[in-house]
């Protein structure tokens, strides 16, 4: 309970979009190398997620959608040290919760898989199955039992789009797994695994946003920096191509970003946006994932050395480069 207490409690579970994300941050931390996303009709009809990562035992698939079970920690000590994407156990339980879930899963040393479906809260049954090592979840029908949830959801095209994002930021973050993402019979992205975050990038953004990108790198003892930003000419009128990571995770950030616009202080018109692909990392407990309910915003024990890190190291970069 005292760990039940530690976290925030709080609706994880919005759409579609927060759905696949936290099925993708799943199969992330189950050490998969490849995740296959299809949705149908936005992700109200249809979230599947396939992957090849460690799987799950028969005896655990009831305690997956237990509220508040994590395999990721045991005491509230290392929920300080969190080294993975998920710890709340929150996810599959809400999910079930409110859609038809079927749970299908193989360990890689088992001869089978079995699989669990969950209806509106409700297992329906657990038994053996054929399926491939790894596991695949599918959601059928989300916020079903919830009508006044089910009514804010947008039209297709929206909800398909807030899962294009959710998808592109896991993708951007990851560029050593192999994601594909399909909305209904169309294959929207096939990511194969690349050791460079540029490639991602170019299959995301196009080869111009691509190739203009300044390569930036910079560590201390604790802290390191790595990616791109973009040439102050390619600026846009929107944050939108901001992204930065924490630790395999994205996340919004107000000083950093404030330390960004004051790198290209000078160097960009009034209420232009830089473009930014920045990944950081940094030992876990330096820094607090649990303040936001989807992990979005975290808390830096030493925010203002990040943010000198950040803006030193950009001046710096621009000062050796033509732009
Ligand atoms: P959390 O990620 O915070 O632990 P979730 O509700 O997202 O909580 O998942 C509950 C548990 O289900 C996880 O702790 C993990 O043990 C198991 N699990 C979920 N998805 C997968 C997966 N794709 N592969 C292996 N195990 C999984
Ligand atoms: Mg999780």
């Amino acid at each position: 309970p005292s760990v039940v207490n530690k976290i925030a409690a709080g609706e994880v579970i919005e759409r579609p979009a927060s759905a696949v994300k936290e099925l993708m941050e799943n199969s992330l931390d189950a050490g998969s190398t490849r995740v296959d996303v299809t949705v149908e009709h936005g992700g109200t009809e249809l979230i599947r997620i396939a992957d090849n990562g460690c799987g799950i035992a028969p005896e655990d698939m009831p305690l997956t959608i237990a509220s508040h079970a994590t395999s990721k920690i045991r005491s509230a000590e290392e929920l300080f040290h969190v080294r993975t994407l998920g710890f709340r156990g929150e996810a599959l339980a809400s999910i079930s919760e409110v859609s038809q879930f079927l749970l299908r899963s193989r360990p890689h040393d088992a001869d089978c898989g079995n699989e669990m479906l969950v209806h509106g809260g409700n297992v329906q049954e657990a038994q053996p199955c054929g399926c491939p090592p790894g596991t695949i979840i599918e959601i059928r029908n989300l916020f079903f039992n919830t009508p006044v949830r089910k009514k804010f959801l947008k039209t297709t095209q929206t909800e398909f789009g807030h899962i294009s994002e959710a998808f592109t930021r896991i993708a951007l973050a990851h560029p050593e797994v192999h994601f594909t993402l399909k909305h209904g019979s169309r294959l929207v992205h096939d990511l194969p695994p690349s050791a460079d975050l540029r490639e991602r990038i170019r299959v995301f953004f196009g080869a111009e946003i691509a190739d203009q990108l300044i390569d930036v790198e910079s560590s201390n003892d604790q802290v390191t920096l790595r990616g791109y930003v973009g040439n102050p000419r390619f600026s846009r009128s929107n944050n939108r191509m901001q992204y930065l990571f924490l630790n395999g995770r994205y996340i919004k950030d107000r000083a950093l970003q404030h330390a960004l616009g004051e790198a290209y202080r000078g160097l960009l018109l009034h209420g232009r946006y830089p473009i930014t692909f920045l990944r950081m990392q940094m030992p876990p407990e330096m820094v607090d994932v649990n303040v936001h309910p989807t992990k979005l915003e975290v808390r830096f024990q030493d925010s203002g050395r990040i943010y000198s890190q950040l803006l030193g190291t950009l001046r710096q970069k621009f000062l050796a480069t033509d732009l």
